[in-house]
């Protein structure tokens, strides 16, 4: 994510009103590249604002989508849509215990869909997520070695929106 400078300086050329609750959610959001949803953006504002509406939290969010700040992330772990902060081109590693979600800088440039594969789409970027257990998790459930068969390998092109 561009730095909070920056986003400020983006809200403003746009309109958007710079509020300390605003600016608190993009403080936070600037240092966080834990793919958080909205409902945990908001908890942790809460604990700074306790009387922040969760409306401000959410619109703030879309906002930030709006502006090609924020990516929401295709849901994986079941627990609602998350938000990327990192809006350069990378994938990701998928902890299917914890949900946990790093990201992994790798060119699967290459990666190509045939034209009938593609089944009319024009395919504006590709994602590639790995699934895996986090050593944590290995841990807890006293694996010590990661479950190769568990492994899966996702495509996801998002469709033309435009
Ligand atoms: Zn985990
Ligand atoms: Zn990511």
């Amino acid at each position: 994510m561009r730095s909070l400078e920056t986003l400020l300086d983006l809200f403003r050329q746009n309109g958007l009103k710079i509020t300390a609750q605003r600016r608190m959610i993009l403080e936070l959001l600037v240092n966080d590249d834990s793919h958080p949803t909205a409902e945990q953006v908001y908890r942790r504002i809460l604990e700074t604002i306790p009387d922040i509406s969760r409306t401000t939290v959410y619109n703030t969010l879309g906002e930030l989508t709006d502006l090609g700040e924020l990516t929401p992330v295709h849901n994986i772990s079941g627990r609602g849509q998350r938000y990327d902060t990192n809006q350069e081109t990378h994938h990701h590693l998928h902890c299917v215990e914890c949900h946990e979600l790093l990201d992994i800088s790798r060119d699967y440039e290459r990666m190509d869909l045939s034209l009938e594969e593609a089944s009319g789409y024009r395919i504006l970027r590709h994602q590639v997520t790995f699934f895996g257990i986090c050593p944590d998790c290995q841990t807890r459930r006293g694996d010590h070695a990661a479950d190769e068969d568990g492994r899966q390998l996702l495509m996801q092109s998002a469709p033309d929106t435009e």
